[in-house]
């Protein structure tokens, strides 16, 4: 039995790395930055799904021993604050059977996936250890077909399964059997955490879960790349060995061993940018690439913000709204428009009869991160409004992605650090860029777009849309730069 009391998610970053728990234990745990907008309580609508009319409801803090008494009298258990040796759970629903008591988590995903169930494994051996006999094992999670027509329905919006699913959305498993194959030992997990905490910090040890899905925030602390020179091997993009061969003295790009890189096009324009004395450009590839281009030439950004719950018609759980598009047009002659449009609440419509008014009738569109954003945003858009699906299908066939330069190794700058957002890119040229902005973000631009979509009343409203119309007007502004710089370093003029 633990000496302390901790929550399940302590035990997830003890499990990611016991070096990160401690530290998050000695310097204070992150703000939750909430990247899905929820406004619905997600718990009450389950509830309505699952047909609860009176219940228990745990609330923060609560002894535990207040859900044991309730299991004495309650049908239902909602949010019920559980213990056992020291690890405390939040259970979402518990419901009294004849065969004791199903257990229902609650997923605000669109399918279980099960790499890690850590969560699920935790709260079972909780509630076993506690002596409570758990009866079926279900998820409740969104349902991804589910179209909002009006009044959100609830009973449509959830689904209720008993599977995990793979990467392919395929079924992966009956819930109850991955969680029995893969439970812990969570005993010897929490003897463990608290030896963690008693002993003193272990030197950092690079692993994938220093980098994993999102970067560890005691990364630069840890391992000190941002003080690595420009020409470092550990920027080599997509490098396994990187930091092998930075230890046996490979410290720069051009030291890198051939027999060791993978050999991608990135990473060669990454070695020859350090060998060629900080850029490599390979014109021939990219005077093709701009041969693409056709006059006027339109660089579009788009802002949008997902949600979890659709919250207007026609739109499912997890769909985006787009609220803003800022788009820059260059003409052959060098003039140049710019245009924004920014609303809140639901215009789709709106903003789709604008962008079809201002975007040219002839040449190329272009975003940055056109295939894995505006593309997509369009797509969606012309699904939502079927009237507008042809003229916005058709603003796809002139699309050109100004990323794919960069990400087919065609240019290289050695200041970019194996970094090739926009913002790194732009932070390059002779331009004061972002750095005079107040949003310097998109996940900034969503939080200030919030204020105005909620309709509060303690804001500058007025500041707020002048901040995001600057910020998404950059975005574009942007791209003409970065792709003035393309033609520049092709040998051609723009
Ligand atoms: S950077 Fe890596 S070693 Fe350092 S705390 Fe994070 S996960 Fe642990």
């Amino acid at each position: 039995m633990s000496a302390r009391v901790y929550h399940i998610s302590d035990v997830t970053r003890w499990l990611r790395c016991p070096r990160m728990f401690r530290l998050d234990h000695d310097l204070g745990k992150a703000p939750y930055q909430q990247f899905l907008r929820m406004d619905e309580k997600i718990t009450d609508l389950a509830m309505e799904k699952l047909g609860i009319q009176s219940c228990f409801i745990g609330q923060r803090g609560d002894d535990p021993e207040k859900a044991m008494q309730a299991l004495e009298s309650e049908e239902w258990l909602v949010k019920a604050r559980f213990e056992y040796h020291g690890l405390r759970v939040k259970v979402p629903f518990l419901h009294r059977t004849e065969h004791g008591w199903d257990l229902y988590f609650l997923l605000v995903g669109l399918l279980p996936k099960a790499p890690d169930p850590t969560f699920y494994t935790a709260t079972l051996w909780v509630l076993e250890g506690c002596g409570i006999p758990v009866g079926r094992i279900s998820i409740i999670h969104l349902n991804g077909d589910y179209v909002r027509q009006g009044a959100l329905d609830t009973d449509a919006l959830f689904v209720i399964g008993d599977h995990f699913y793979n990467e392919r959305s395929h079924p992966a498993g009956e819930v109850e059997t991955v969680l029995r194959d893969q439970m812990r030992d969570y005993d010897a997990v929490l003897k463990d955490m608290d030896r963690t905490l008693q002993t003193p910090l272990a030197e950092p040890v690079r692993s994938g879960k220093c980098t994993g899905r999102v970067k560890c925030r005691f990364f630069d602390a840890c391992f000190g790349e941002d003080r690595e020179p420009d020409a470092s091997i550990v920027h080599l993009t997509g490098s396994r060995y990187r930091y092998d061969m930075r230890d046996e003295g490979r410290l720069y790009l051009r030291d890198a061993d051939p027999a060791r890189i993978e050999g991608t096009a990135q990473q060669y324009a990454e070695i020859m940018a350090d060998r060629m004395g900080g850029l490599y450009a390979d014109k021939a590839a990219l005077r093709s690439w701009l041969s693409d281009l056709e006059y006027p030439l339109t660089f579009i950004d788009f802002e949008w913000e997902r949600f979890a719950v659709p919250p207007y018609e026609g739109m499912r759980p997890y769909d985006v709204l787009l609220f803003e598009y800022a788009m820059d047009t260059v003409q052959k002659d060098g003039s140049r428009e710019h245009k924004v449009f920014l609303d809140v609440h639901d215009d789709r419509e709106a903003l789709v009869r604008s962008l079809l008014a201002d975007i040219p009738e002839q040449g190329s569109i272009i975003a940055y991160n056109a295939v894995g954003a505006e593309m997509i945003r369009i797509g969606e858009l012309a699904e939502q409004l079927p009237e507008y699906a042809g003229d916005l299908l058709a603003l796809n066939e002139r699309m050109k992605d100004l990323q794919q330069p960069f990400e087919n190794g065609m240019i290289y700058d050695i200041r970019m650090r194996g970094q090739w957002s926009l913002k790194t890119i732009m932070s390059l040229m002779d331009d004061p860029g972002y750095r005079e902005l107040d949003i310097r973000h998109g996940m900034d631009a969503v939080y200030q777009w919030r204020y105005l979509d909620r309709d509060a009343e303690d804001v500058d409203r007025e500041r707020i849309i002048e901040e995001l119309k600057a910020y998404c007007g950059m975005d574009s502004y942007a791209m003409t730069v970065v792709c003035r710089w393309l033609y520049e370093a092709a040998g051609l003029t723009m």
